[in-house]
């Protein structure tokens, strides 16, 4: 399968590349030629499956191409050794828990699966050693550098703003080592991506090694997302409900949600897609108004949705034709303040004794507002709730457990290397180290 860029001006890219490059060199988002359908048997029988054997099916639609299907079966089996289970919540509303696997976030899937894809390609496709840039605010630095752990090939550079992580979250990508470089940037998380952005720009840099990104721009970080909305539908198809399927997604880059409506797209009869969006609503207004208008982010309890340019945007512009009517049909948009959605993961604490955590507390809420009679709604939990435990505990006036797997992190030791948020220091310190 060949990809081309949303921008229409870079040339067609083999998987390889697109994976490689990350961004088109246009600066727009690959998509994939074509959107492969899944067979009527494949959606019959879909119930009778479990996460790995959809995951092969659909990631054989997209890679079986350019991946041999032993391989692929692998790496598919490797990224999913974790289960996600579809919990219910309350009558007719379901949450899809999403953070079951190393770092306790959705993310996960995605890092885990671009790893291995990418480690592939250097293996066994001469692929020369490849630096991994990536910023973080907290949630993608821990998926990517766990994910990334270990993997021949490849190393990774975690930017984050001193400082301003939790402690659990900085724990989850200081206390590695191997492959795994933490630099900690005194400045803002708005400065670690622009260190990065000035990065990808800079020539010498180029020429000396291969970067690439492992955000939510990569194919092979987004695609596989889609897996678990299929895992999601027969896990409910298991108990008999097939029509009338909601989905709602807490949203930020909008990774999440275009790889939903990719799976759509393959044949996946989901009824229609709702964004939940904290106050970072760009996306909101423009499914309402048509008006597209990025901004500066604002800081939020449900802060890995604090996004104010939406990195996916294009792709999904790109997947409906540019078509306002048509993504406004398929999608709704909604958003939370802070308070709501503190009163939310209160209220579903003490009425339903489940605990939500900030990012799927908004998608529950807007799944709650738009539900009409006899439609099945599930919203995508895409956080486990400890990883906000003050945030938490506050709304619900008591203490939460930390899963053991969590806090293994915490005791161990941290490696960082401080820096300042220019670039010439930055840049040689990418040099140094590789
Ligand atoms: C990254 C993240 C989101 C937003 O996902 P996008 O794909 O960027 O829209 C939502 N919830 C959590 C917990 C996240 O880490």
């Amino acid at each position: 399968m060949n990809y081309y860029s949303t921008n229409q001006s870079a040339p067609i890219a083999s998987l390889q590349e697109a994976v490689v490059k990350g961004l088109a060199p246009d600066k727009g988002l690959y998509m994939p030629e074509n959107i492969p359908l899944l067979t009527n048997f494949f959606f019959d029988e879909i119930a009778h499956f479990g996460l790995t054997t959809i995951a092969k099916t659909v990631a054989h639609a997209f890679f079986g191409e350019d991946i041999p299907k032993a391989k692929l079966d692998k790496i598919v089996a490797d990224t999913l050794n974790f289960d996600v289970p579809l919990v219910k919540v309350e009558d007719g509303i379901y949450a899809l828990e999403l953070f079951h696997g190393p770092t306790f976030a959705f993310k996960d899937v995605g890092a885990r699966f671009m790893a291995r894809v990418l480690s592939y390609f250097v293996q066994e496709k001469k692929q020369e050693e490849v630096k991994v840039l990536v910023a973080t605010s907290g949630d993608t630095g821990s998926a990517v550098a766990n994910g990334f752990l270990g993997v021949r090939g490849i190393r990774v550079f975690v930017l984050y703003p001193s400082g301003k992580v939790s402690d659990i979250q900085e724990a989850q990508f200081t206390t590695l080592g191997q492959n795994i470089v933490a630099l900690e940037i005194d400045g803002t998380f708005d400065d670690c991506q622009a260190l990065v952005k000035t990065a990808f720009m800079d020539e010498e840099l180029n020429l000396q090694m291969n970067l690439t990104s492992a955000n939510s721009i990569n194919v092979a970080r987004f695609l596989p997302q889609s897996f678990y909305y299929f895992y999601a539908y027969a896990q409910l198809a298991r108990q008999g409900i097939s029509a009338d399927v909601t989905l709602s997604v807490p949203s930020g880059n909008l990774g999440n949600l275009t790889a939903g409506l990719f799976a759509k797209r393959m044949g996946l009869p989901i009824k229609r897609f709702i964004a939940a969006n904290n106050r970072n609503d760009v996306f909101r207004e423009y499914l309402q108004s048509g008006k597209y208008t990025p901004r500066p982010s604002v800081q939020t309890i449900a802060n890995a949705m604090d996004v104010g340019s939406p990195s996916n945007f294009d792709r999904i512009l790109n997947l409906y034709g540019h078509s306002h009517e048509a993504i406004s049909k398929d999608i709704s948009g909604y958003r939370f303040s802070d308070e709501e959605i503190q009163s939310a993961i209160k209220r579903v604490y003490e009425e339903s004794d489940y605990l939500l955590d900030p990012h799927g507390a908004c998608a529950y809420m807007a799944l709650k507002e738009s539900r009409k009679v006899g439609e099945t709604g599930i919203f995508l939990a895409t956080a486990h709730p400890a990883k906000f435990k003050e945030t938490v505990e506050n709304c619900i006036g008591k203490e939460i457990e930390i899963p053991k797997g969590l806090k293994a992190f915490t005791k161990q030791k941290k490696q960082s290397l401080p820096l300042p948020r220019e670039f010439a220091p930055f840049k040689k310190a990418l040099i140094n180290l590789s």
